[in-house]
């Protein structure tokens, strides 16, 4: 996470998206990290956080209430899916999923650039 992270204080994509990954990320798997105990299994392959698959997901990893002070309870160990899934205007790039998650769970909508113009984006860490 950057040293700018809007997440600290939203968690709206652990809160609307079916989070899945390959199954071989769990810690059941040879060096898998995500705890297989949080996981459910949704094709032979593919495997997703509990909580995520249902009509109003919700991450069971997640802490806290969402807009507010949030905290994923497995940060070390979180999936790829969640690694590799930007807040808007990180790197300086679109993510409109971000955007789309925020607006869903009623958040302002995210700057391209945090900083301000002429400023450097926010990178991750
Ligand atoms: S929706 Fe965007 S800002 Fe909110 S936690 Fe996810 S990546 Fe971060
Ligand atoms: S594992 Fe953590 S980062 Fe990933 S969806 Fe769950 S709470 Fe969010």
């Amino acid at each position: 996470m950057s040293e700018f992270s809007p997440c600290l204080d939203c968690g709206a994509c652990c809160s609307t998206f079916r989070v899945s990954f390959y199954w071989g990320e769990s810690d059941s798997a040879p060096g898998g990290v995500v705890p297989d105990r949080l996981i459910e299994q949704v094709t032979p392959h593919m495997s997703c956080m509990q909580g995520t698959n249902q009509p109003q997901p919700r991450c069971v990893a997640l802490m806290g209430d969402v807009g507010s002070a949030v905290r994923c309870s497995i940060y070390e160990n979180r999936s790829s899916t969640c690694r590799e899934f930007p807040f808007h205007g990180e790197n300086g790039l679109e993510s409109p999923d971000c955007q789309r998650a925020r607006a869903l769970h009623g958040l302002p909508p995210l700057p391209s650039n945090p900083r301000g113009p002429g400023q450097a984006p926010p990178v991750a860490a």
